[in-house]
């Protein structure tokens, strides 16, 4: 850790460890989920001034118009793409800061997470490095094409909102594989796509709010 962070560094894993209590309390039930979300700092992915509200509960703004997802959230996400087993390659469209790409690190053997906004991915890059991250890679490309060359997936999540599935991850994720993410406009919900030896099923799962998926890189 550098000293950017030093004095946070000092409370905050009794802050975590408070932040892992109101999950549980919010409904998070999966263990290997909560003790992921305990073991990353999250601190480390926000910006310097917003460091004292890290553990709270809440989005933050990650600059270029983006926001950091509610730990209830990451949390939520993954304890669904997970349904309580090991996951071993994971998609993430939508690094944002790369906080949620580091809890994935926990609970997957490799991740693979992609951006399409240049600095927010090169700053990702440089948390996951200061926190020490080796099963992450990052790409800078417009995720909704996925990453054919890394398919399949069991696991995809994405972190921003579209109106349908892109049909690029729908085919490369695996047999067995689910997929997390947010569907609708103007309402949300969080979605889970599973798909089987018959083709695909949908589960809508409680309402969400994220940014909208966009097109092309910046
Ligand atoms: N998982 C993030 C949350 C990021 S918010 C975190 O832990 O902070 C959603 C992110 O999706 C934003 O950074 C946005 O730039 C990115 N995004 C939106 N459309 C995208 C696309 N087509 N491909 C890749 N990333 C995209």
């Amino acid at each position: 850790m550098n000293t950017r962070h030093a004095g946070i560094g000092m409370t905050s894993q009794r802050t975590r460890e408070r932040l892992i209590g109101r999950l549980r309390a919010q409904g998070i039930r999966d263990e290997v989920v909560l003790a992921a979300m305990n073991a990353v700092p999250r601190h480390i992915f926000v910006d310097e001034a917003l460091a004292s509200r890290a553990y709270d509960d809440v989005s933050l703004p990650l600059g270029f118009g983006q926001t950091i997802s509610q730990p209830y959230t990451v949390a939520r996400m993954i304890e669904i793409l997970r349904d309580g087993k090991p996951l071993d390659r994971v998609l993430e469209i939508g690094t944002g800061c790369g906080y949620q790409a580091a809890v994935l690190a926990q609970v997957a053997k490799e991740v693979v997470s992609v951006e399409r906004v240049k600095p927010l991915y090169e700053r990702a890059a440089a948390c996951l490095e200061e926190m020490g991250a080796p099963n992450v890679s990052l790409r800078y490309a417009d995720g909704s094409a996925g990453l054919p060359e890394m398919a399949p997936f069991d696991g995809i999540i994405m972190a921003a909102a579209a109106t349908h599935v892109p049909p690029a991850l729908l085919e490369q994720l695996a047999a067995g594989g689910r997929m997390v993410l947010p569907l609708g406009a103007p309402e949300q919900h969080l979605c889970l796509l599973a798909r089987t030896a018959q083709g695909y099923r949908e589960t809508r799962i409680e309402e969400a709010r994220f940014v909208p998926l966009m097109v092309g890189k910046a």
